[in-house]
């Protein structure tokens, strides 16, 4: 992730700018070191952070200026 670029919420169809980021990570197929990152709009954060939560994923999330750049 590229501190300050313009974020577009993760969400199908969604073009909003992304103000949130859901990291997750599925721990059969990525590593400890690894942080997938969402980035959410206020409408959809809930419902990004829900789908990944339900199937164990969830590590955190964050406002998107707290992302680092080994997000992504
Ligand atoms: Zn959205």
């Amino acid at each position: 992730m590229t501190p300050g670029a313009d974020l577009v919420c993760s969400a199908k169809g969604c073009r909003q700018e992304a103000t949130r980021a859901v990291i997750w990570r599925n721990p059969r197929i990525h590593t400890e070191q690894r942080r997938k990152v969402w980035v959410a709009c206020p409408d959809h954060v809930e419902h990004l952070r829900t789908f990944v939560d339900l199937r164990g994923f969830l590590i955190e999330v964050l406002a998107v200026g707290e992302l680092t750049p080994d997000d992504g």
